[in-house]
């Protein structure tokens, strides 16, 4: 095996009013009195560098302006630095940092740049992270970023930006939205079908997209899939061919892209533009189950896995002081660990000691702490970072996981639980369940009810997983155990004894079946196998124990328990299962 370090850092910034995960909302009057800049533009290169320190690599997205509603500056082009990238055999992910591809046009909300980086020019980054730049769909002309969809370009967007700037804008080179809205306008390709419907992302998994007018080549025509990073308010274009698999006037067929570089396909329409520009969206709605990271840099389609970190099968994370100081936030970080492990057996250990290093940063301590001062900037709740190394394996290559942040805004309102939210407080067991599904290898998908959703409102708990998140992470899992094998990597040994693995929700339960209980309901007694040495523990569903008896071999009397619905757990040295059954009297 040989094996290439290449530090991977996911950026997980995420929160709620209507808040995202992580990121909550920085309305667009703040942005436009904030930001130093704010002006129009597409973007028309990229190139990644290391920063002068050398510890981190950022993405320069070259930008070419139209027009600028606020700023000094009269350049014809920008920089605009996002973090995360790829410079020779190292990369690093960022999430949620904004992400640019190459062609798309918005207006941009940019400020002065500290990242350090060997560019000249104007250089700024984004101001309020994902929310500075707003991206145009010129085929609808709406504009949307990751909170509100504009409709109408210069009839809407223009007019609130200039009513905030209290100037109009000034052009810097032609580009004339309404021209452009207008001739993408045609409508030529129909879709008449969809299959299958239901797909999850990032497994390469590939639907068949039928109707006409697609054109007999793929040309400039690609699909697009609702973007999940912001809820479907704008679109993901699929531009790299490795998604395709092929293109006629009446068939495509194409990967349902998990590309974690990019925004996050979800839940929606999916829409087709053939080489002259001309668009066409389904009446079907495809379902994403789940979006599983996938890594499309080099030349084919690569995927992520977990291993032996610790040399204990699994990743130990320590919580900073600071943390362990708040006794009630290491509780639910250990119950949103809980709540993963169990669902998956993935071997992730909190510490019992804690850590003093406060950095996320590629130093082998997996860390989860505060924020200093105003280090996640405006909007940003928290940030995680997952770190990758690259692996060449003999049936393909990979990236293993090698280290995992998460830093967390110590300004916010949290509610540690594990009691329920204040209408005003984020719920911090919550939030950590979605940011480490960010680490288990998952994008955003498009669904209320999952860990998963790109955002959650204040007042709201969202702390159990659907059965499309356990099967998710249960597909992680076992690719990781094939691909670290393929790889002559220490593979994770899943962490199938994890003592708090009480299910706490219907979905967690039925992950857990593998063989009934009987009969269900019971009124006195219920059969069920175990061995003589087994620990019996019931629960109800909020986790409160309740004392039973072994009445016999695999007789267990219930005859004490009222009227209800429990958690049959049953452990020995080496397993341990539970089984939902309830009491009818
Ligand atoms: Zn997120």
């Amino acid at each position: 095996m040989k094996t290439t370090l290449l530090a991977i850092s996911i950026v997980i910034l995420h929160a709620a009013a209507s808040a995202q995960c992580l990121v909550y909302e920085v309305p667009l009057s703040a942005r436009v009195q904030q930001a130093e800049a704010v002006f129009e533009g597409k973007v028309i290169a990229k190139k990644s560098f290391w920063n002068k320190q050398h510890t981190y690599i950022y993405t320069a997205n070259t930008v070419e302006v139209y027009k600028i509603f606020k700023g000094n500056f009269t350049a014809t082009q920008a920089e605009i630095i996002t973090p995360g990238g790829v410079v020779g055999n190292k990369a690093i992910v960022a999430e949620p940092a904004l992400k640019l591809s190459n062609g798309e046009t918005g207006m941009f909300f940019a400020t002065a740049d500290n990242t350090n980086l060997p560019l000249t020019g104007t250089v700024m980054k984004p101001f309020a992270g994902p929310q500075g730049f707003i991206q145009y769909n010129v085929a609808q002309n709406s504009a949307a970023d990751v909170f509100a969809t504009y409709q109408g370009i210069t009839s809407n967007l223009y007019k609130k930006i200039t009513a905030l700037t209290k100037s109009n804008y000034q052009v810097v080179r032609p580009y004339d939205v309404d021209l452009a809205t207008q001739e993408s306008d045609r409508s030529a390709p129909v879709i008449t079908n969809l299959n299958p419907l239901s797909v999850s992302a990032g497994t390469r998994a590939a639907i068949t997209i039928s109707g006409s007018g697609f054109g007999a080549t793929q040309g400039s025509g690609r699909v697009a899939f609702k973007n999940s990073d912001n809820g479907g308010g704008s679109v993901v274009n699929v531009t790299d061919p490795k998604y395709y698999i092929s293109w006629s006037d009446n068939t495509i067929q194409v990967i349902v892209p998990g590309d974690v570089m990019a925004n996050s396909i979800g839940t929606g329409t999916v829409s087709v533009t053939n080489s002259s520009a001309q668009s066409g969206t389904s009446s079907q709605t495809l379902t994403i189950t789940f979006n599983r990271y996938e890594i499309a840099l080099n030349s084919t389609l690569e995927q992520t896995f977990f291993y032996n970190d610790n040399a204990s099968g699994g990743y130990t994370f320590a919580p900073h002081t600071e943390v362990a100081a708040i006794p009630a936030a290491t509780a639910a970080i250990q119950r949103a660990m809980d709540t993963w492990t169990c669902a998956s057996n993935v071997n992730w250990i909190l510490s019992p000691t804690s850590t003093t290093t406060d950095v996320a940063a590629s130093d082998g301590v997996n860390v989860i702490r505060f924020d200093n001062g105003s280090e996640l900037g405006a909007g940003v709740l928290g940030m995680g970072s997952t770190y990758w190394s690259y692996c060449f394996g003999t049936m393909e290559n990979y990236w293993k996981v090698t280290e995992m942040d998460i830093t967390l805004d110590d300004g916010t309102n949290w509610n540690y639980g594990p009691s329920s939210p204040g209408g005003a407080q984020y719920d911090f067991e919550s939030v950590m369940l979605h940011e480490l599904g960010h680490l288990h290898q998952f994008n955003h998908v498009i669904n209320t009810s999952s860990t998963m959703h790109y955002a959650i409102a204040n007042g709201a708990m969202r702390r159990t997983l659907l059965s499309s998140d356990i099967t998710g992470a249960n597909v992680v899992m076992s690719a990781s155990a094939t691909d670290a094998s393929d790889a002559g990597v220490s593979a994770m040994v899943p962490y199938t004894n994890n003592p708090s693995c009480i299910p706490t929700s219907v979905d967690n339960i039925s992950s857990h079946i593998d063989q009934p209980v009987y009969p269900n309901p019971a009124t006195d007694f219920i059969r069920v196998k175990f061995s003589s040495n087994s620990k019996i523990e019931v629960f109800n569903l909020i986790g409160e124990s309740f004392d039973v008896t072994i009445a016999g071999d695999n007789l267990i009397d219930i005859s004490t328990l009222s009227r209800g619905i429990y958690v049959l757990k049953i452990s020995d040295a080496f397993t341990s299962r539970a089984y939902r059954f309830s009491v009818a009297r």
